[in-house]
């Protein structure tokens, strides 16, 4: 039965909320919703125009900002002030890009206070959070306008790569484009949504989705079981796309031509003829050969002269394939979809490639421009509530715990664990009176923390004097749906308590995660070793500490024998602990135990015999 909301200040019936489906692409951008009557996904457009929005932003000699195609036609005019591939500088620092600036015609400026950069228009500076809110802005009030209702909430598309701090630029872009973004998705995960695979619980698969768009290209191989996708590799690269093919047609054109593209009386007809050449390239995907002209050229090309001219971008793609599957530790017969998203899988020479690389026809049914968004339609309708046969979940790559006594790692959240997740553990202190504990998050699978990767760091701090081991701290880690990590420390006894999210600078990429897997497994047997005598050791250490005290305070009970023996022992235990071999430093512990132990009961014992003396039965 449906359910209708009623405002109890008002006493209207309340609409129910719509979410939108928000592909925010490097080209282009769109915006997806489940339609009400139809129950499909649909991209959303205004009549007889294309659900695209170029994610271009130009700035007026004012600083207004107009976004989508009309700013594209600037980006020959007014390059400065015309900004496109926010989404590559998302999250990122100078460093990250200075390779590749260059070829921005735009500025992007080295703000030391700062480690994120910045992007300079006139005389004002952008972030690429704030220039991603731009295109936002506009998807946004785009939607109210065909909708005809306010759209408040969104679901956003993000490659698979992006780590936590390009994730929470994202979501930061959608706030302040007043969107909340209540969940930041996988591109390749809303592709196969899209394609209904993942849809159901019991579906058990293995998919490959292969995205060219533009200027980009990733290859992501996904492991799908129990409602959970699995990223198991990502591949590509973020400088090859549908720009080279035109780069090439243009080239070729400039060499049958005979042109000198380098004069200065030649720039405009080159900059239009790399137009055509995207022309070109459009029709030859259904067509065999184009014609055209400009200023009284002749401009032809075939399909066979492109697929030659196609050639070595096909096998840049194949061999991030090949370098996926390995990543992935699948093989090719195991995959059972291949998913063909972005513009430039239309291609068909692409296409065939990929078909015959992978052994089996791909799924290219639907609009690869809109597969992503329309899949993010799907998320945001199954976040509303309005499907709830399935709960989208994703998983951690690498295992998140805190530092424990002798830089051990306390692992909370295990590898390959189900986000989003909570998990909680007790600790206590180490010292009488201890007043605070620090709290060290560390992601990785070694042993010792000097190994893994710090996260963050904070400590709780009024917790009121205790005799050590007294404290209740509970730690407890949770994981939202966006992979985004709260650490909440409480004192159980005292309730004074303290969290932070954890967001690290810079998030790991994929290679990172790697190596830190490879790690774990070349040094598993030193770890087991190390780990082995730091316990020892800290268990060693905290004996010494306890005995010691224990005496201090008995000294009047001891015998003399007992106090040279005890005392023999601790030396030993002590020279032992230099010595950094765990069975002596057990040994020894063993030693003063045994010596311990017999006067520590006896003066128990009298203590809890003079207790009982005073009291009346
Ligand atoms: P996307 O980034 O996914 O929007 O993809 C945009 C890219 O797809 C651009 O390079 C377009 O030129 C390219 N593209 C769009 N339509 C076609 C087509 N019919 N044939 C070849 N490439 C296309």
């Amino acid at each position: 039965m449906a359910k209708i909301g009623i405002n109890i200040a008002t006493g209207s019936l309340q609409k129910k909320e719509i979410i939108v489906g928000i592909d925010l692409g490097t080209t282009n951008s769109l915006v997806a919703i489940i339609h009400p009557d139809t129950k499909q996904p649909v991209a959303l457009k205004e009549h007889n125009s294309s659900s695209l929005v170029p994610s271009i932003i130009y700035f007026d000699e004012s600083n207004n900002t107009i976004v989508g195609e009309q700013a594209k036609q600037h980006l020959l005019t007014d390059a400065k002030r015309t900004i496109f591939s926010v989404k590559r500088l998302m999250g990122k620092s100078y460093k990250d890009v200075s390779g590749h600036s260059t070829s921005l015609a735009y500025k992007i400026i080295d703000d030391e206070t700062e480690s994120l950069l910045k992007v300079q228009v006139g005389n004002k500076f952008y972030s690429p959070i704030e220039l991603s809110s731009f295109i936002l802005k506009e998807l946004k009030s785009r939607a109210e306008h065909i909708l005809k209702t306010p759209v408040n909430k969104a679901v956003i598309t993000v490659p698979a790569y992006f780590n936590d701090t390009q994730r929470q630029a994202t979501r930061n872009a959608g706030k302040l484009a007043g969107l909340d973004v209540l969940r930041v998705v996988n591109e390749p995960t809303a592709a196969s949504l899209a394609y209904g695979i993942g849809l159901h619980k019991d579906d058990h698969k293995t998919i490959a989705v292969f995205d060219l768009g533009g200027g980009t290209f990733d290859i992501s191989i996904l492991k799908i079981a129990n409602g959970i996708f699995e990223v198991l590799s990502t591949n590509g690269d973020t400088y090859l796309g549908g720009d080279d093919i035109d780069e090439a047609i243009k080239k070729y054109w400039i060499n049958t031509l005979g042109i000198d593209a380098n004069a200065e009386n030649e720039k405009q007809f080159v900059t239009e003829l790399r137009l055509k050449a995207e022309d070109a390239k459009k029709y030859l995907s259904d067509h065999d050969s184009y014609e055209s002209e400009l200023d009284s050229h002749a401009l032809t090309i075939t399909r066979e002269v492109l697929e030659d001219l196609l050639n070595p971008l096909i096998l840049k793609t194949l061999a991030s394939c090949t370098n996926a599957l390995k990543d992935a530790g699948v093989e090719k017969n195991s995959i059972d979809e291949v998913l063909m998203v972005g513009g430039s899988t239309r291609v068909p020479a692409i296409k065939n490639a990929v078909s015959i690389f992978f052994g089996k026809a791909v799924n290219d049914s639907m609009n690869p421009d809109e597969v992503v968004a329309l899949g993010a339609a799907l998320q945001a309708d199954i976040l509303a509530g309005n499907n709830k046969e399935f709960l989208l979940l994703d998983i951690t790559p690498l295992s998140l715990g805190i530092e424990t006594m002798g830089g051990l790692m306390d692992v909370l959240i295990p590898r390959n664990s189900k986000i989003p997740n909570k998990i909680s553990r007790q600790y206590t202190t180490q010292k009488d009176g201890q007043g605070s504990i620090k709290i060290a998050v560390y992601q990785g699978e070694r042993d010792l923390v000097k190994d893994n990767r710090k996260l963050a760091e904070f400590s709780l701090k009024g917790i009121p004097g205790m005799p050590a081991g007294l404290p209740k701290v509970e730690v407890s880690f949770l994981i939202n749906a966006d992979g985004i990590l709260v650490v909440a420390a409480k004192e159980l006894r005292s309730g004074v308590e303290q969290s932070i999210e954890v967001r690290p600078q810079y998030g790991l990429s994929d290679e990172e995660v790697e190596g830190m897997l490879l790690a774990s497994i070349t040094h598993a047997k030193d770890d087991i070793a190390t780990r082995a005598l730091l316990e020892a050791k800290t268990e060693g250490e905290q004996l010494l500490e306890t005995t010691e005290k224990f005496i201090q305070k008995n000294i009047l009970f001891l015998e003399p024998r007992e106090m040279v023996q005890t005392a023999e022992a601790i030396q030993a235990l002590q020279l032992a602990l230099t010595m950094n071999d765990k069975d002596l430093i057990h040994t020894k512990i063993e030693d003063l135990n045994n010596i311990s132990r017999p006067y520590a009961e006896r003066i128990m014992d009298q203590a809890v015999a003079r207790a009982m003396q005073g009291k009346i039965i």
